[in-house]
């Protein structure tokens, strides 16, 4: 897959006041490999085949968007690729496992203790000559694919990189990649995830970036994936002012965040936000029809 520019796309005055807010399309780069997942991997990817490995191996839960891009963009790469799945196999299958199945994904399912020391899984499979990938994606390489997301054109001249952080694998590329005047702003979807700063630097180990960043906590809605009416009632309200769509796990939250910190006077006037469209849309498949107007 050849990813071209992504889309910028400007939000109409009076959806966040008077401050300027375009957003980075990266939820429109494919319909399945959402966003940032797909920059996450292309370099585990590419490593994998310089390594003439044939097979991904990865770990992810039922509703995992990773699990659902590694699927799609191992089989494009010509790899076959295998899903670690937490917990014990389900009568039916989440919407997600069953994307990657057909995508051709083998799921191995495993009990939660089982998947929680995951040196004992790849030590099970040692004997295959599997290309391990992390869970999200989360380390140096997939920071190396996240930065091209802001190397983009016409993302120069903002001030303020916002996206949506789960294990700050994307908020560390786009620091990497952001310009000495752009400070980066991450919006954690977990509760209490207060390790994410120390987690993120360690990132960046080997990375240069200019200004460190920033984090708030205060925005996940109870918990991850958690969704409560006053967000479904944002989502939407948002959708009919923007005609963009959200998800209930990362964007929906992230955008709520971004009006929260206008309303609060956060942003100066002479700011100028991006804010980073993660993708993650097919995760509101799991809600009941009609949930969401723009399903
Ligand atoms: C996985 C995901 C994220 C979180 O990315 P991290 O690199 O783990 O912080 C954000 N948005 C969407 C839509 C995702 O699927």
């Amino acid at each position: 897959m050849q990813v071209q520019a992504i889309p910028i796309q400007h939000v109409i005055p009076g959806v966040f006041q008077d401050t300027l807010v375009d957003v980075l399309r990266a939820d429109l780069v494919h319909p399945i490999v959402s966003g940032n997942k797909y920059f996450k991997l292309k370099v585990y990817i590419a490593e994998a085949l310089l390594q003439n490995k044939t097979t991904l191996a990865t770990f992810g839960g039922a509703w995992s968007n990773h699990i659902v891009a590694t699927a799609w963009a191992g089989r494009e790469a010509g790899l076959k690729t295998v899903g670690i799945i937490r917990g014990e196999q389900p009568p039916i299958l989440s919407q997600p496992l069953a994307d990657a199945a057909d995508y051709g994904m083998q799921l191995v399912f495993m009990s939660r203790e089982a998947y929680a020391d995951k040196q004992a899984v790849m030590k099970r499979y040692r004997q295959q000559d599997w290309y391990w990938v992390n869970e999200g994606g989360y380390g140096h390489k997939g920071v190396l694919g996240a930065m091209e997301m802001l190397q983009q054109p016409g993302t120069a001249s903002y001030t303020h990189i916002v996206c949506a952080c789960g294990t700050g694998t994307t908020v560390a590329g786009l620091m990497a990649a952001a310009l000495p005047h752009q400070q980066c702003i991450g919006i954690s979807v977990l509760k209490g995830h207060h390790s994410l700063n120390d987690e993120v630097m360690g990132l960046l180990e080997h990375s240069a970036y200019h200004q460190p960043p920033v984090f708030f906590h205060d925005y996940h809605f109870g918990g991850y994936a958690k969704h409560p009416p006053e967000l479904i009632e944002w989502m939407n309200g948002f959708w009919r002012a923007t005609e963009i769509p959200t998800d209930i796990v990362y964007t929906g939250k992230l955008f709520y965040a971004v009006k929260d910190l206008v309303e609060k006077n956060y942003f100066l006037p002479e700011h100028k936000l991006l804010v980073v469209h993660s993708g993650g849309l097919q995760g509101n498949r799991s809600l009941p029809a009609g949930t969401l107007e723009f399903l």
